[in-house]
């Protein structure tokens, strides 16, 4: 049975539509106006120098290793609690993803586990805002400052938090956004790279262009590259959408509330914790299921709210645990023992910009109700 209340949904209105079917009424199709045009509007909306329109999230993040020069024999730190796009990347440069544990309370890289992890090889730190939330980043921030090695910030669930007055995605020497249809805002397929670095930006541009230099003859290629080009289609697409961003993220942060609102005095689930100087454009709502619930548990209660056409998700399984990488590198359980454990217990609720207040309290009744019926088994 088809999900009643999805996961996610894009929010995608007539002036979408118009400025893409424009797009495919003129000339240019790609490299055409509308990719600058987007990469100046994110500038502008973040405060940045550069940026730098991609295919997608995980090519942005590849080009920005490439650009930093980072490859065989080279070590990256990295979370284990992501999407595993931020832990590919350094596979495909050649490089060795070096996991360090999160802090259970933001489910960022936890700093001072960083500080252990650095070695001689070590490159640079790939931090991921989990969810969105940027907490920690600043210190994450410090210690790489410290150590001197860039930091490159993963913000592809970000877009649009601020932590006192830093935006998510300018923490670090270069950020990276995503703009898949679950994102807060969408391409349909995209990514963008900013940063203030402008040798940085102009190597993702050759990089994004089989290895042409920008501005260079179109047949002389200077190194080696890829075709990570965002056409002008989904960069018209990402033009209005950044334009409604302030509106979507509105939207996004009132769902938010009402689930907060509505499962406050649930005892047997813990709520994402945000920071009061913190403002979050939510990618995802996340609750964690308490201590006495396994993986067993929560996947029954994943099963069961599907049953009743609720869709959720079990954001994210440990990336060292997924098998290529337990393969690869020798992890087992235990490895990372906060990562498991959150891991275990995470329940992803629908979340979306349109949901209402009906379905909103259609999904928490689920939850209630499956987390009452589990607990009614384990006692049998
Ligand atoms: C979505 C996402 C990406 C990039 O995804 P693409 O599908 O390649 O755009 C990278 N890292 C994280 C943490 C993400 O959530």
């Amino acid at each position: 049975m088809a999900d009643q209340i999805p996961l996610s949904s894009p929010d995608i209105t007539e002036a979408e539509i118009e400025a893409v079917v424009e797009v495919m009424r003129g000339r240019f199709l790609s490299l055409g106006p509308k990719g600058p045009e987007f990469e100046q509007a994110m500038c502008q909306y973040l405060g940045v120098e550069h940026a730098v329109g991609m295919s997608s999230g995980t090519a942005g993040l590849h080009c920005c290793l490439l650009a930093l020069g980072i490859g065989p024999g080279d070590e990256v730190i990295t979370t284990p609690f992501s999407f595993i796009a931020s832990s590919n990347v350094i596979l495909m440069v050649g490089a060795k993803p070096v996991f360090v544990d999160i802090d259970p309370k933001t489910l960022n890289l936890d700093p001072e586990k960083i500080e252990e992890a650095i070695t001689s090889k070590t490159k640079a730190i790939l931090g991921v805002e989990a969810f969105g939330n940027p907490a920690g980043m600043d210190k994450i921030m410090r210690v790489a400052a410290r150590h001197e090695i860039p930091l490159i910030e993963d913000s592809c669930e970000a877009l649009g938090t601020t932590h006192g007055k830093t935006k998510a995605g300018t923490y670090g020497r270069c950020g990276v956004f995503g703009f898949y249809p679950n994102k807060q805002m969408t391409t349909g397929e995209g990514g963008m790279v900013v940063t203030n670095d402008s040798g940085l930006a102009d190597m993702c541009r050759s990089l994004r262009n089989q290895g042409r230099d920008p501005g260079g003859n179109w047949l002389a290629h200077a190194r080696l590259g890829y075709n990570y080009r965002l056409s002008d289609i989904n960069s018209a697409l990402g033009v209005v959408q950044l334009k409604r961003l302030p509106e979507i993220i509105a939207l996004r942060q009132r769902v938010a509330h009402s689930y907060i609102q509505l499962l406050l005095d649930e005892p047997n689930i813990i709520l994402p914790t945000i920071d009061p100087n913190t403002s979050m454009s939510w990618f995802v709502f996340v609750v964690r299921l308490t201590e006495q619930f396994t993986a067993v548990d929560r996947d029954a209660i994943l099963t069961q709210m599907r049953r009743n056409g609720v869709g959720c998700s079990n954001y994210f399984p440990p990336i060292h645990l997924q098998p290529f990488y337990a393969k690869q590198f020798g992890y087992s359980r235990g490895s990372y023992p906060i990562t498991e454990y959150v891991a275990d217990r995470t329940v992803a609720l629908p979340f979306h910009n349109r949901l209402s207040e009906m379905e909103i309290e259609v999904v928490v009744h689920h939850l209630r109700q499956a987390i009452a019926k589990q607990l009614e088994l384990r006692k049998g």
